[in-house]
Protein backbone atom coordinates (compact mmCIF):
# COMPACT_ATOMS: atom_id res chain seq x y z
CA UNK A 1 0.00 0.00 0.00
CA UNK A 2 1.55 3.58 -0.85
CA UNK A 3 1.81 5.56 1.60
CA UNK A 4 -0.73 8.36 0.86
CA UNK A 5 -3.39 5.68 0.84
CA UNK A 6 -2.05 4.05 4.26
CA UNK A 7 -2.70 7.82 5.35
CA UNK A 8 -5.97 8.00 3.66
CA UNK A 9 -6.87 4.84 5.62
CA UNK A 10 -5.56 5.81 8.79
CA UNK A 11 -7.58 9.23 8.54
CA UNK A 12 -10.89 7.66 7.94
CA UNK A 13 -10.25 4.86 10.83
CA UNK A 14 -9.52 8.09 12.70
CA UNK A 15 -13.00 9.85 12.38
CA UNK A 16 -14.67 6.64 12.10
CA UNK A 17 -13.77 6.31 15.82
CA UNK A 18 -13.69 9.76 15.83
CA UNK A 19 -17.05 11.02 14.78
CA UNK A 20 -17.71 14.11 16.40
CA UNK A 21 -15.89 17.51 15.62
CA UNK A 22 -14.14 18.81 18.98
CA UNK A 23 -14.40 22.14 18.28
CA UNK A 24 -18.00 22.60 17.41
CA UNK A 25 -20.12 19.06 17.65
CA UNK A 26 -20.82 18.67 14.40
CA UNK A 27 -20.11 14.95 12.44
CA UNK A 28 -16.30 15.13 11.58
CA UNK A 29 -14.89 14.94 8.45
CA UNK A 30 -11.22 16.02 9.02
CA UNK A 31 -8.23 14.84 10.74
CA UNK A 32 -6.87 18.36 12.61
CA UNK A 33 -3.25 18.51 13.93
CA UNK A 34 -2.99 20.78 16.55
CA UNK A 35 -0.34 22.48 17.42
CA UNK A 36 0.37 23.25 14.18
CA UNK A 37 3.09 21.12 12.55
CA UNK A 38 4.79 23.95 10.63
CA UNK A 39 5.76 24.80 13.99
CA UNK A 40 7.72 21.80 14.89
CA UNK A 41 11.77 21.29 13.64
CA UNK A 42 11.59 19.24 10.72
CA UNK A 43 7.70 18.87 11.28
CA UNK A 44 8.38 16.47 13.50
CA UNK A 45 5.27 16.68 15.43
CA UNK A 46 3.95 14.98 18.66
CA UNK A 47 1.84 11.65 18.89
CA UNK A 48 -1.93 11.75 20.04
CA UNK A 49 -2.56 15.73 18.87
CA UNK A 50 -4.52 14.74 16.24
CA UNK A 51 -8.18 15.70 16.33
CA UNK A 52 -11.51 15.23 14.55
CA UNK A 53 -13.03 18.61 13.43
CA UNK A 54 -15.48 18.97 10.42
CA UNK A 55 -14.83 20.88 7.17
CA UNK A 56 -16.02 24.36 8.57
CA UNK A 57 -14.00 24.39 11.28
CA UNK A 58 -10.89 23.46 9.98
CA UNK A 59 -11.26 25.99 6.72
CA UNK A 60 -9.90 28.83 7.72
CA UNK A 61 -6.74 27.50 10.06
CA UNK A 62 -3.93 28.49 7.71
CA UNK A 63 -3.52 31.80 8.86
CA UNK A 64 -3.81 30.32 12.31
CA UNK A 65 -1.03 27.82 11.85
CA UNK A 66 1.41 29.98 10.31
CA UNK A 67 1.08 33.00 12.85
CA UNK A 68 1.48 30.49 15.55
CA UNK A 69 4.23 28.66 13.93
CA UNK A 70 5.53 32.10 13.04
CA UNK A 71 6.11 32.86 16.93
CA UNK A 72 7.23 29.67 17.95
CA UNK A 73 10.06 29.76 14.92
CA UNK A 74 10.61 34.13 15.60
CA UNK A 75 10.93 33.69 19.35
CA UNK A 76 13.18 31.03 19.55
CA UNK A 77 16.35 32.13 21.46
CA UNK A 78 18.26 28.44 21.54
CA UNK A 79 20.71 27.60 18.89
CA UNK A 80 19.74 24.28 18.67
CA UNK A 81 15.89 24.77 17.91
CA UNK A 82 16.89 27.85 15.51
CA UNK A 83 15.03 28.03 12.09
CA UNK A 84 16.06 30.68 10.49
CA UNK A 85 15.35 30.12 6.84
CA UNK A 86 11.94 28.53 7.95
CA UNK A 87 11.03 31.99 9.81
CA UNK A 88 11.57 33.43 6.75
CA UNK A 89 9.61 31.19 4.77
CA UNK A 90 6.90 31.59 6.70
CA UNK A 91 7.07 34.97 6.73
CA UNK A 92 7.12 35.41 3.51
CA UNK A 93 4.12 33.20 3.25
CA UNK A 94 2.00 34.95 5.44
CA UNK A 95 3.11 38.05 3.60
CA UNK A 96 1.75 36.86 0.22
CA UNK A 97 -1.05 35.06 1.59
CA UNK A 98 -2.65 37.05 4.25
CA UNK A 99 -1.36 40.70 4.75
CA UNK A 100 -3.19 42.23 7.07
CA UNK A 101 -2.08 39.42 9.75
CA UNK A 102 1.75 39.74 8.86
CA UNK A 103 3.44 41.02 11.96
CA UNK A 104 6.00 43.91 10.95
CA UNK A 105 9.49 42.53 11.46
CA UNK A 106 12.35 45.02 13.01
CA UNK A 107 15.03 44.88 10.59
CA UNK A 108 17.35 47.63 10.93
CA UNK A 109 18.84 47.73 15.11
CA UNK A 110 17.10 50.86 15.21
CA UNK A 111 13.50 49.91 15.05
CA UNK A 112 14.49 46.57 16.99
CA UNK A 113 15.26 49.10 19.45
CA UNK A 114 12.02 50.60 19.33
CA UNK A 115 10.29 47.46 19.38
CA UNK A 116 11.81 46.39 23.07
CA UNK A 117 11.63 50.20 24.06
CA UNK A 118 7.93 50.12 23.30
CA UNK A 119 7.44 47.10 24.77
CA UNK A 120 8.95 48.57 28.19
CA UNK A 121 12.32 47.62 28.09
CA UNK A 122 14.58 50.23 27.46
CA UNK A 123 17.36 47.92 29.08
CA UNK A 124 17.20 45.07 26.76
CA UNK A 125 16.54 47.21 23.44
CA UNK A 126 20.48 48.04 24.18
CA UNK A 127 21.21 44.31 24.32
CA UNK A 128 22.54 42.78 21.27
CA UNK A 129 20.22 39.78 20.69
CA UNK A 130 21.03 38.67 17.22
CA UNK A 131 18.94 35.65 17.28
CA UNK A 132 15.59 37.00 18.37
CA UNK A 133 13.23 38.16 15.69
CA UNK A 134 11.28 41.33 16.90
CA UNK A 135 7.70 41.38 15.50
CA UNK A 136 5.38 43.89 15.76
CA UNK A 137 1.85 42.30 15.71
CA UNK A 138 -1.29 43.69 14.74
CA UNK A 139 -4.28 43.06 16.55
CA UNK A 140 -5.33 40.60 13.56
CA UNK A 141 -2.35 38.77 14.53
CA UNK A 142 -2.88 38.84 18.07
CA UNK A 143 -6.94 37.78 17.65
CA UNK A 144 -5.75 34.91 15.53
CA UNK A 145 -3.33 33.64 18.03
CA UNK A 146 -6.29 33.82 20.59
CA UNK A 147 -8.38 31.89 18.81
CA UNK A 148 -5.75 29.50 18.36
CA UNK A 149 -5.25 28.88 22.23
CA UNK A 150 -9.08 28.29 22.51
CA UNK A 151 -8.94 26.08 19.84
CA UNK A 152 -6.38 24.26 21.62
CA UNK A 153 -8.19 24.29 24.93
CA UNK A 154 -11.00 22.77 23.58
CA UNK A 155 -8.44 19.99 21.71
CA UNK A 156 -6.19 19.59 24.94
CA UNK A 157 -10.12 18.91 26.73
CA UNK A 158 -11.31 16.25 24.00
CA UNK A 159 -8.04 14.71 24.72
CA UNK A 160 -7.97 14.56 28.31
CA UNK A 161 -11.82 14.47 29.31
CA UNK A 162 -12.89 12.28 26.43
CA UNK A 163 -15.28 14.71 25.49
CA UNK A 164 -16.39 17.91 23.44
CA UNK A 165 -15.85 21.41 25.71
CA UNK A 166 -19.49 22.03 27.03
CA UNK A 167 -20.29 24.89 23.80
CA UNK A 168 -22.41 26.97 26.49
CA UNK A 169 -18.99 27.53 28.44
CA UNK A 170 -16.95 30.59 28.08
CA UNK A 171 -13.05 31.29 27.50
CA UNK A 172 -10.28 33.20 29.29
CA UNK A 173 -7.15 32.90 26.78
CA UNK A 174 -3.86 35.06 27.29
CA UNK A 175 -0.06 34.71 26.29
CA UNK A 176 3.02 36.54 27.21
CA UNK A 177 5.96 36.57 24.81
CA UNK A 178 9.37 36.01 25.84
CA UNK A 179 9.93 40.22 25.66
CA UNK A 180 7.68 40.01 28.69
CA UNK A 181 10.34 38.15 30.92
CA UNK A 182 13.46 39.27 28.86
CA UNK A 183 13.99 41.89 31.41
CA UNK A 184 14.65 39.19 33.96
CA UNK A 185 16.81 37.46 30.87
CA UNK A 186 15.11 34.22 32.79
CA UNK A 187 11.89 33.40 30.47
CA UNK A 188 12.54 29.57 30.79
CA UNK A 189 12.79 29.36 33.97
CA UNK A 190 9.95 31.61 35.13
CA UNK A 191 7.82 29.62 31.71
CA UNK A 192 8.72 26.50 33.48
CA UNK A 193 7.64 26.77 36.75
CA UNK A 194 4.75 27.94 35.53
CA UNK A 195 3.67 25.61 33.53
CA UNK A 196 4.93 23.58 36.49
CA UNK A 197 1.75 25.13 38.40
CA UNK A 198 -0.92 22.38 37.72
CA UNK A 199 -1.16 19.00 38.53
CA UNK A 200 -1.47 16.86 35.00
CA UNK A 201 1.00 16.33 32.50
CA UNK A 202 1.82 14.25 29.57
CA UNK A 203 5.25 13.66 27.77
CA UNK A 204 5.16 15.63 24.29
CA UNK A 205 6.82 13.06 22.40
CA UNK A 206 7.19 11.02 18.89
CA UNK A 207 8.59 7.46 19.32
CA UNK A 208 11.64 7.83 21.21
CA UNK A 209 12.22 11.59 20.31
CA UNK A 210 10.87 13.98 23.38
CA UNK A 211 9.79 17.05 22.13
CA UNK A 212 8.78 18.34 25.25
CA UNK A 213 11.60 21.53 24.66
CA UNK A 214 9.45 22.58 22.05
CA UNK A 215 5.92 22.17 22.72
CA UNK A 216 4.84 21.29 26.27
CA UNK A 217 1.56 21.84 28.28
CA UNK A 218 -0.05 20.78 31.87
CA UNK A 219 -3.76 20.58 32.66
CA UNK A 220 -5.73 21.02 35.95
CA UNK A 221 -9.67 20.80 36.47
CA UNK A 222 -11.89 21.91 39.75
CA UNK A 223 -14.60 18.87 38.88
CA UNK A 224 -17.33 20.74 41.10
CA UNK A 225 -16.85 24.20 39.28
CA UNK A 226 -16.26 22.81 35.46
CA UNK A 227 -13.27 24.50 35.08
CA UNK A 228 -10.96 22.95 32.63
CA UNK A 229 -7.56 24.78 32.40
CA UNK A 230 -4.14 24.55 30.49
CA UNK A 231 -0.66 26.16 30.70
CA UNK A 232 1.61 25.53 27.72
CA UNK A 233 5.08 26.27 26.66
CA UNK A 234 6.31 26.96 23.30
CA UNK A 235 9.58 26.28 23.39
CA UNK A 236 11.34 29.94 24.62
CA UNK A 237 8.99 31.84 22.64
CA UNK A 238 5.79 32.31 24.38
CA UNK A 239 3.68 31.12 27.15
CA UNK A 240 -0.27 30.69 26.84
CA UNK A 241 -2.68 30.24 29.37
CA UNK A 242 -6.67 29.58 29.24
CA UNK A 243 -9.37 28.07 31.02
CA UNK A 244 -13.13 28.00 30.68
CA UNK A 245 -16.04 27.85 32.82
CA UNK A 246 -19.79 28.12 32.34
CA UNK A 247 -20.86 31.61 32.44
CA UNK A 248 -22.29 31.69 35.90
CA UNK A 249 -18.59 31.13 37.21
CA UNK A 250 -17.74 34.37 35.88
CA UNK A 251 -20.22 36.36 37.57
CA UNK A 252 -19.19 34.72 40.94
CA UNK A 253 -16.00 35.88 40.55
CA UNK A 254 -16.04 38.59 38.94
CA UNK A 255 -13.84 37.54 36.24
CA UNK A 256 -14.15 38.57 32.60
CA UNK A 257 -14.58 35.64 29.91
CA UNK A 258 -12.88 36.75 26.64
CA UNK A 259 -13.77 34.18 24.01
CA UNK A 260 -17.05 32.00 23.72
CA UNK A 261 -16.85 28.72 21.94
CA UNK A 262 -17.04 29.53 18.46
CA UNK A 263 -14.56 31.88 18.16
CA UNK A 264 -16.20 35.43 18.74
CA UNK A 265 -14.86 37.75 20.95
CA UNK A 266 -16.63 39.12 23.96
CA UNK A 267 -16.13 42.68 24.37
CA UNK A 268 -15.69 44.34 27.65
ZN1 LIG B 1 -16.69 21.79 13.82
Amino acid sequence: MGEKKRRLTLSKQFIRDNPICCYCGAPSETVDEMPPRAMFLGRQWPEGMQFPACIKCNKGRGAIDAIVSLHVKGGEVRDEYLDTEGFKKLWRDIHKRYPDATPKLAESREEQQKVWESAGFPAASRLVLPNLASMISSKKTVDLLQVFLLRLLQAIYYREQSAILPLNHLACVSFRTNATFMKAGSFDDLASTMVQGLPMSRPTKRGNTDLTEQFHYRWGRMPDESVFCYCAKFGTAFVAFAFSAPEEFFYRHSLKPTIKMDGTFIQA
